[in-house]
């Protein structure tokens, strides 16, 4: 329409906070050739969603969902931190005698995600730091690097199955750190911490008066006899934000709702942070109520066969990876013992033409379209993560494909 307009003399730029989102998967994968072999279906071991694997929503959620919606109660605005009977429902699915929560605990949140990055921005400033474990995920750059929070490392053991290392992460801390962030059971670790860890990690954060930002989106989600402790459960004196989400335990990660647990040990976090939560819950004004108006009936009636389901193919596919892949030169797994996850060490000196884990990955798709991701997207090279979801036979099939891969490119 009209005549040519000069593009440049209305140029509208975007914030430089807004420049400065990295989403390190996006950054590594994305612009690589990922052409898969054309004669091989591609087996996905990339992504953790379970829905992406053919993992459907149990009756009982649906029935929840649909329940909300033909209430026509839950079509307006609730409070921002949430409605009281979604904070009831998730206060009652989470309390125990060692952590006991109450609905005023609870502050909902777009997903687990929007409750850690709710949780960034109420306890840090521009120039302070957290620490963060590494191997990390992505979001945890992208929602502190823009607004000032810097990152700080501290390293997780492979040979002490994922541990932190605690010597180092003390070391991290400063006058400036605001927090510790731990994540348990892991993603993309897939391990679950003992109980001496945790009150090690407790000692530790106690030591320097930090709270502690636990990402427990996988709790309830171990391998079956696999014991795990929520880290507010051990916690005397730590105060602790929990957070969680609907995501990965019902498969629905696209509904994004998640939540917040305030384990206020000794009210250290009453007088600023909670009400300064409360304040920064109405930037977004909370998840969708009508999702939320279904979580008393969800806890309530979703089996817990439902979560173990996942679990056990979670466990099955981990035992067959861990079988197939132990034996195959270059390769070296590490057997997790909850979530969805496993991570595989590459000895890359052994592979003349590969130079780095995102090689591996783009030569395993070209030739044998066996989708995982490099450690680089955890800013762990090195490494390579597979998602545990997919069927024992797929499993058994992308193992041998990437067995004759390593045996091709390996030169012990
Ligand atoms: C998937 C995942 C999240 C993100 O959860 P959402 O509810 O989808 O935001 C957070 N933490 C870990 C460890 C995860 O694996």
């Amino acid at each position: 329409m009209g005549e040519e307009q000069d593009v440049d003399a209305w140029f509208i730029p975007a914030s430089e906070e807004s420049k400065k989102i990295i989403n390190t998967i996006k950054q590594v994968v994305d612009g690589r050739k990922l052409d898969k072999n054309p004669d091989k279906d591609v087996l996905n071991l990339s992504i953790g969603d379970p829905t992406v694997h053919g993992f459907t929503v149990h009756g009982t959620v649906k029935e929840a969902v649909r329940g909300a919606l033909n209430s026509d109660s839950f079509n307006g605005l609730g409070p921002a931190h949430g409605l009281f009977c979604a904070r009831q429902a998730v206060a009652k699915y989470h309390t125990s005698s060692e952590a006991p929560l109450t609905e005023d605990d609870i502050i909902m949140a777009s997903g687990c995600t929007g409750a850690l990055d709710l949780c960034f921005t109420v306890l840090g400033n521009p120039g302070q730091n957290l620490l963060i474990p590494v191997p990390t995920l992505p979001f945890y750059t992208s929602t502190t690097i823009p607004r000032g929070l810097v990152p700080r490392y501290y390293n997780l053991l492979p040979d002490r199955q994922w541990e932190a290392d605690l010597d180092q992460m003390e070391q991290l801390i400063d006058k400036d750190t605001v927090a510790i962030v731990v994540v348990n059971p892991s993603n993309p670790c897939g391990s679950v911490y003992s109980k001496q860890h945790l009150l090690d990690i407790l000692a530790v954060a106690e030591k320097h008066s930090l709270p502690i930002i636990a990402d427990e989106i996988y709790t309830n989600m171990t391998f079956k006899d696999q014991p795990s402790y929520p880290i507010a459960s051990l916690s005397k004196n730590v105060p602790i934000l929990s957070c969680g989400g609907l995501g990965k335990l019902c498969s629905v990660p696209g509904w994004r709702v998640g939540w917040i647990l305030l384990h206020d040990r000794n009210q250290r976090l009453k007088k600023e942070v909670i009400p300064s939560l409360l304040l920064v819950a109405q930037k977004i004004l909370g998840p969708s109520t009508l999702l939320q108006a279904a979580l008393p009936q969800i806890f309530d009636k979703l089996p817990q066969s439902y979560i173990d389901q996942t679990m056990v193919v979670a466990k099955a596919d981990a035992e067959i990876a861990y079988k197939e892949l132990s034996v195959v030169a270059g390769l070296k797994p590490y057997n997790p013992t909850g979530a969805m996850y496993m991570m595989v060490g590459v000895e890359l000196s052994k592979f003349p033409h590969i130079s780095s884990t995102v090689e591996f990955m783009e030569k395993l798709m070209s030739e044998e379209s066996v989708f995982i991701l490099p450690g680089e997207c955890f800013k762990y090279p090195g490494f390579i993560r597979l998602v545990l979801l997919i069927s024992s036979d797929k499993m058994r099939e992308a193992c041998g494909r990437i067995r004759e891969f390593c045996n091709r490119h390996c030169q012990a």
